[in-house]
Order: C-alpha cells, then structure tokens, then sequence
C-alpha cells in the first residue's frame, strides 16, 4: 500500500531523505508517483529498458499497434505544463496515444482557476477528479512532490509523473538518457566502465543531476563533470556520487577530455533561472561541441543532448553516425510509454504479448 502522509505535516514530509521519501511514492514496492531519479534500481532501469524495446518492437507491425492502443483506453492523463516544453510534452502525449490513453492539457496559468486565486493543491485535486495520471513540469522545486503529498492524503491518490522540476529534477529525462545509452553500448561491451562526460551548465541543469544518479547503478562508470567554475555541479549531488563511490572528475576544461569520453552529454546554459542583475552569458563557447572535434572522439562515442541546444552543440556534427541526440528524443516516446504501462501493472500484458509473438515466429524473447 501506499503509505499515507496524513501523519505528516508538508515541512515534516519536505525535510525526509528521498530513501524515507520512498515509501509514500511506490506501492508494493513498485513506482507510483515517478518524482526523483533516487527513486529507481538498477532493476527497475533494466526492466524499462526491456519494455520499451519491446513497445518499440510490437508497434511496428499495425496489428501490435492496436493491441498497444486497446490496452488503456479507459485511462485519461492531464498534461499540466507550466514551462515551456516541446519535446517533453510531446514524447508524453504520444506515450499516451501509443497505449491508447486520453490526454489533455494546460499548459498556460493564465486559463487555469489559478488566477482566480484557486491553490495549487485545489487544482491538483481537481485535475485527480477527471484524470487517472498527472504529468506536471514546473518551475518550482518541490511542487511534484507537493502534488503527490498533496494526493496522498485525498481520495484519489493517482500518480503524478514529474515532468521537469525547477532546477532540481528531470527524471524522465534520466529513464531516457540512461535508454539511450545503454543502447548504444550494446554492441560496445555495455556501459558498465565507460567514460561520460556532462557537460555545460550543470548547476542549473536539471537533466544532469538527474542523470548522474543512475549512472551510480553501472560499476566503473567514470564521470568528467566539465563546466565553468561558477556553474559547477552541486554538493548534494556531488556527495551522492561519493557515497555511491562512483569516480568522478570536476573540471572546469572540456576540450582536453573529449578523447577520453565514450558519450559527451552536452546541456545549454539555463538562463531561465538567473536571477537580479546577475545575468549569464547565452553560451559558453569553451564548452561546446564543434565539427572540428570530431576527428578527435572516439569511433564509437556516443554524442547526446537533451535538447533544446543553442551553439554548445555544432549542427554541422548532426550527420555523423555518433550523434545520438535526434534517437534520444525518439527513445523518450517509447520509454515514457513503457514507464506509464509499469505503473498500472499493464507491461505484464505487453510482455506476455511479445512471448507469444516470439513463441510464433520460433525465436528468443530477449531483446
Ligand atoms: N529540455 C530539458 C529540460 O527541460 C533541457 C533544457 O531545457 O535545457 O530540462
């Protein structure tokens, strides 16, 4: 069961670890609310990384993809998005479409109750009343887990997916960037010892705090976190990586590594959260990724970025057969399918299905 909060107060709930976190986001063991990247496993990880290969698989074939969109018909999910997003809400809202779940959305304030002066926990509540998922960005820390605090002790406790939370989390984004790179180290002995390198504004950068997390998960991994002095990566997540004893580097160089790196991660400066007069630069060109590197990266580096770029990421290098950013968002469709199917226990059916389609065609399920 999912514990209930209503013993504590939302300042009490703020103030516990993500590991005392836990028990109120899974159920059963399993994820519920899908809020931080602390909340996974290695096997959760593996498990995902089978379903959506296996969701990818089954819908190419027209009769797959209906079995897919007949299996949650019956399930709507509200797309509450207060920051800009393109990618996200559109890998979401086709994660939906392929597993047949109904979507709307809000994605401007100024048409919500809000500006009525409603509270963000009676909007959340409403959305609970006609939607059986939350997928919420915001530019809040901490709201997601408000929402899922917030539902917790109401009675109709559904999911909240947190879809970009501030400056702090994005761990969707990590399902899909670990995908990713799991994928292409498949034929390269796996991502267990590679070199990665995060790269940009990894203060401010969402995607990479997220990700360094599960990269905890593959032994020997070693991680560059290469950005400008002022934009370093913080100290929790830099004390996470120590407790995890995962061998990383600060450094405030990028180009000096780039021979080492088997994937460059790169991220563009987040000036969306500067604040008063202290105004960032719109790129940082010694952290950029230029065609001219490219005969210095490994042959089978894997090239990656969350997207959005600005001129920290070289179009010239967007044919190159390392390049991985443009799969990276096409993975996100699949691997928020195969999240949302995880949470309503609906991946038993999936995978039964593809047993039986491999039973048929004689050969091996594993994918
Ligand atoms: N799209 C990613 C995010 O929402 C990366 C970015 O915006 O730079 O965090």
């Amino acid at each position: 069961m999912l514990s209930e909060t209503k013993n504590l107060t939302w300042p009490e709930f703020q103030a516990l670890s993500p590991e005392e976190k836990k028990p109120y986001f899974n159920e059963n063991g399993k994820i519920f609310h899908c809020l931080h990247s602390q909340q996974f496993d290695r096997e959760f990880i593996d498990h995902i990384y089978k379903l959506t290969n296996v969701i990818r698989s089954i819908s190419k074939s027209k009769k797959g993809a209906l079995f897919l969109q007949g299996l949650m018909p019956h399930y709507k999910a509200m797309l509450y998005f207060m920051q800009p997003s393109t990618r996200t809400y559109l890998s979401f809202r086709t994660a939906c479409q392929i597993l047949g779940i109904q979507t709307s959305d809000v994605r401007d304030a100024s048409i919500s109750s809000e500006v009525k002066g409603e509270t963000f926990e009676d909007t959340i509540r409403t959305f609970s009343s006609y939607f059986n998922f939350i997928i919420m960005r915001h530019p809040k820390e901490g709201y997601a887990e408000q929402a899922a605090y917030c539902l917790n002790n109401s009675e109709r406790p559904i999911p909240i997916l947190n879809a970009g939370s501030g400056k702090d989390q994005h761990p969707t984004q990590a399902i899909l960037d670990i995908y990713t790179l799991i994928r292409s180290f498949e034929h390269h002995g796996g991502l267990e010892g590679k070199t990665i390198i995060l790269a940009g504004d990894l203060l401010r950068g969402r995607t990479v705090r997220s990700l360094s997390k599960l990269i905890s998960f593959f032994p020997g991994t070693k991680l560059i976190l290469s950005s400008p002095e002022k934009f370093k990566m913080s100290e929790d997540v830099i004390s996470f990586l120590k407790e995890k004893k995962v061998h990383y580097t600060v450094s405030h160089e990028f180009v000096k590594h780039l021979p080492d790196a088997d994937a460059i991660y790169m991220t563009r400066v987040q000036d969306e959260h500067d604040t008063g007069n202290d105004k960032s630069e719109k790129s940082f060109p010694e952290f950029s990724l230029r065609a001219e590197h490219l005969p210095i990266l490994k042959e089978h580096c894997a090239i990656m970025h969350p997207l959005p770029r600005r001129e920290e990421l070289d179009s010239a290098i967007d044919n190159d057969p390392r390049a991985k950013y443009w799969r990276q968002e096409r993975n996100g469709m699949w691997a928020r399918a195969a999240l949302m199917s995880h949470i309503t226990g609906y991946d038993q059916k999936i995978m039964c299905y593809w047993a039986d389609i491999c039973k048929q065609a004689n050969h091996t399920a594993d994918i």
